[in-house]
């Protein structure tokens, strides 16, 4: 069967491995495998959710309400920003995807780093649009500008905290840049890791409300995904100038975000504490993988998430490593897919970690 030709260069998106896949492959038992691929949050998420969410289990037979009013609500409080300026996808992934099929084409062009989340070239190629990618790993928006200035871009894919890497920008640098933007580039800019970020340096907080206070074409997402810990309820959100939520809206399936996640997210949102221990125990077992990276010499990127990525030479290689560390039920990201040599770690429970670091030493002896 013929296919529509912008498929013939989609090359599937490759999650994190599930727990059941290594079970069922190696007959490892799933109390014995750690997952540590997907930047899950490891404690789980927000004690409040699970009884919030019981109590409507009695409400499944009716649609989920469409105007996602709580949520919204919720969210917009939180920002400091009118409902009207925010949209809910399932996940923030499906608002990229409003975003791209709302802008780019064939002769509309996105621009993004050369190392980044596979997702946005994907949806891209959904629409025949050309991607662009700076040289440079990190985020370098001088040559961000310099592809902007040449290709005049419909879309500018800014990351930060950045995955699959960790790199963040400092805010004061965004705001320098989209001052020279003109009002007609969307610019997205992806805040899933910005509860960790904005932790571990304030000069990398983004405060979503004055970026999009000064301009009306910048695009800021969030998602309950990683730091709120509701990876399996797929609630992510966007906020911007009305203008571009409206045009967005029409791409929107209708209840596209179930009655348990609506309700799941909003109670979520409300337990600051959670986050904050969460980040807090992120980044205390951070400093444990970087001691043990200095301790072996093993390079890895300094991160502003709550993931870290080794990077290896040869004769070391991502790939095998990764695929031994799986063998014995370690799930962590082969980066070879980004074309790197590198493997991607989410961090864990403090006894995750442990295995971890047992694990992976026990590989660099042999
Ligand atoms: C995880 C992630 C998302 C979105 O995840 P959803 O589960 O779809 O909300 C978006 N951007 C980046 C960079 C991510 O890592």
């Amino acid at each position: 069967m013929q296919f529509n030709s912008t498929l013939e260069s989609i090359k599937t998106y490759e999650a994190g491995k599930p727990i059941e896949l290594v079970v069922r492959e190696f007959g490892i038992a799933p109390e014995a495998i750690v997952k540590l691929a997907s930047n899950e949050n490891p404690y789980g998420c927000s004690l409040h959710v699970s009884q919030a969410v019981e109590h409507i289990l009695s409400k499944m037979a009716r649609y989920p309400d469409d105007s996602m009013y709580k949520l919204k609500a919720s969210l917009a409080k939180r920002y400091g920003v009118d409902a009207g300026k925010v949209i809910i996808g399932s996940g923030s992934d499906q608002v990229i995807e409003f975003a791209v099929h709302a802008k780019a084409g064939p002769s509309r062009p996105v621009l993004m780093s050369a190392v980044t989340f596979a997702m946005y070239e994907i949806y891209a190629k959904h629409v025949g649009a050309p991607v662009l990618r700076t040289t440079s790993r990190h985020h370098d928006l001088e040559e961000f500008y310099a592809l902007y200035q040449a290709h005049k871009p419909s879309i500018i894919f800014i990351c930060t905290p950045n995955n699959p890497i960790g790199d963040a920008i400092d805010a004061a640098s965004l705001f320098t840049f989209m001052e020279k933007i003109d009002s007609d580039t969307l610019v997205i800019v992806d805040g899933a890791y910005m509860e960790y970020g904005r932790a571990r340096d304030a000069a990398k907080a983004l405060d979503a409300q004055s970026l999009i206070k000064h301009f009306d074409n910048v695009l800021y997402l969030g998602t309950f995904s990683k730091a709120y810990g509701l990876g399996g309820m797929r609630v992510g959100y966007g906020i911007a100038s009305e203008p571009i939520i409206e045009a967005l809206y029409k791409l929107r399936p209708p209840f596209n975000i179930t009655t348990l996640s609506l309700e799941a997210a909003t109670v979520a949102l409300e337990d600051e504490a959670f986050i904050e221990q969460s980040v807090a125990s992120n980044f205390s077992e951070m400093a444990r993988y970087e001691a043990f990276a200095k301790e072996r010499g093993l390079e890895y990127i300094e991160s502003y998430t709550n993931f870290i990525t080794f990077c290896f030479e040869a004769p070391m290689n991502g790939t095998k490593i990764a695929q031994t560390l799986l063998s014995k039920g370690m799930i962590v990201r082969d980066l070879a897919s980004y074309g790197l040599n590198s493997i991607r770690v989410t961090i864990g429970t403090p006894s995750e970690n442990d295995r971890f670091f047992e694990l992976f030493d026990h590989l660099l002896k042999e």
